[in-house]
């Protein structure tokens, strides 16, 4: 066994926030993560739900920023057609460290400038990082945020183990 965190495939889940679609840098995020010579296998565009937002912040619950934060990641300061993020799984080796790299610190002010969060990031008057991007900080937080975004079938191949579950009868929307 290694203690290498870079030794060996690792898949760690990219978020790019709302102010990261409403500043139309969704291409050139993607492009200055294909750096970190990755494999794509899962995303979607979605609605962060207030559930998902709590789940995914959980560990920020005790903050004063928490709502803000919450509500930030929801998109609700942009209005309507900002409320949604890009997900992206990466797939290969030191992947965690790799995209964390390039993101930048937390603090975008404090973030080296050529990184997506020293960029393109910001303060916001409430005191939020408004910071373009999420990225898994670790191996035990990739799979916790992982599962909490995606389903098995969302991503390809079985990246952690799976089960059956029967499902109930349900109603789902098809194409008309
Ligand atoms: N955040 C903030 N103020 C803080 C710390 C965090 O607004 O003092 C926000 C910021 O958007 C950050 C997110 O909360 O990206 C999650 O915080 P975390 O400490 O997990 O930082 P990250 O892993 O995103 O670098
Ligand atoms: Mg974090």
């Amino acid at each position: 066994m290694t203690n290498d965190p870079n030794r060996g495939v690792q898949y760690t889940l990219v978020v790019i926030k709302p102010d990261g679609l409403k500043k139309s840098l969704t291409g050139n995020i993607l492009t200055k993560l294909a750096e970190a010579r990755l494999h794509i296998v899962g995303t979607k565009v979605l609605r962060v739900t207030r559930e998902l937002a709590e789940a995914h912040y959980q560990h920020l619950k005790d903050k004063p920023f928490f709502k803000d934060l919450v509500d930030y990641i929801q998109g609700k300061p942009y209005g309507k057609e900002y409320e949604r993020v890009m997900a992206i799984v990466y797939e290969g080796p030191g992947a965690i460290q790799r995209v964390r790299q390039i993101a930048g610190a937390t603090n975008p002010e404090e973030a080296d400038p050529v990184s997506v969060r020293g960029a393109y990031g910001r303060i916001t008057t409430k005191g939020v990082f408004e910071n373009v991007i999420h990225a898994s900080s670790d191996p035990t937080d990739a799979e916790r945020e992982i599962k909490l975004w995606f389903q098995p079938h969302e991503l390809i191949g079985e990246i952690y183990p799976t089960k059956k579950v029967q499902q109930p009868a349900q109603e789902i929307t098809a194409w008309a």
